[in-house]
């Protein structure tokens, strides 16, 4: 997903920098999170928007934090070292690829696949993560939470829990 970038959008690189630098919390300590204290999406990641003709746009905020510090991110995911999804510290950031980011976060036991586009859809779950739903489930955890923190849409999940879809 590329974001257009400066050139495309309504406002400019030194306007977006005063609204971005307006809405990100830096600590007392450099190396620390600095938070993100403007909108926040239903995913848990900051955003901005960033152009208001013809349309508007909205990106994330951290990577909007990449954007600013490094420049293009082109079709790669943006990812935090520090697992902290409204940290726009840029020495928290790397870049990654949407698999890299799964993998991520199964690593860190999250386990939560954020899409570019911040809508869930249906995924090719691994093994390992469909034991993890059915344990999840097994749990206490409703097939929305589920679909929530996996990225997936609820009838994913349901075939999941039915053991419809993977047999081992
Ligand atoms: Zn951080």
């Amino acid at each position: 997903m590329s974001e257009g970038g400066f050139a495309a959008w309504s406002y400019s690189r030194k306007e977006i920098l005063e609204r971005f630098w307006a809405r990100a919390e830096q600590p007392a300590i450099a190396s620390a999170c600095w938070i993100w204290r403007g909108a926040v999406k239903a995913s848990g990641y900051g955003q901005m928007t960033v152009s208001l003709t013809p349309k508007r746009k909205v990106v994330s905020a951290h990577r909007l934090a990449w954007l600013l510090i490094n420049g293009e991110i082109g079709d790669m995911c943006v990812l935090h070292r520090c697992d902290n999804p409204l940290c726009v510290n840029p020495d928290h950031l790397f870049l990654g690829t949407i698999l890299d980011n799964w993998n991520d976060c199964v690593a860190k036991g999250r386990a939560k696949l954020h899409l570019p586009n911040g809508r869930p859809r249906n995924t090719v779950l691994g093994l390992a993560s469909v034991n993890e739903i059915r344990a999840l489930h097994d749990g206490g955890l409703l097939s929305e939470d589920l679909a929530l923190r996996f990225g997936v849409t609820g009838r994913s999940i349901r075939y999941i829990l039915s053991r419809e879809t993977w047999r081992e």
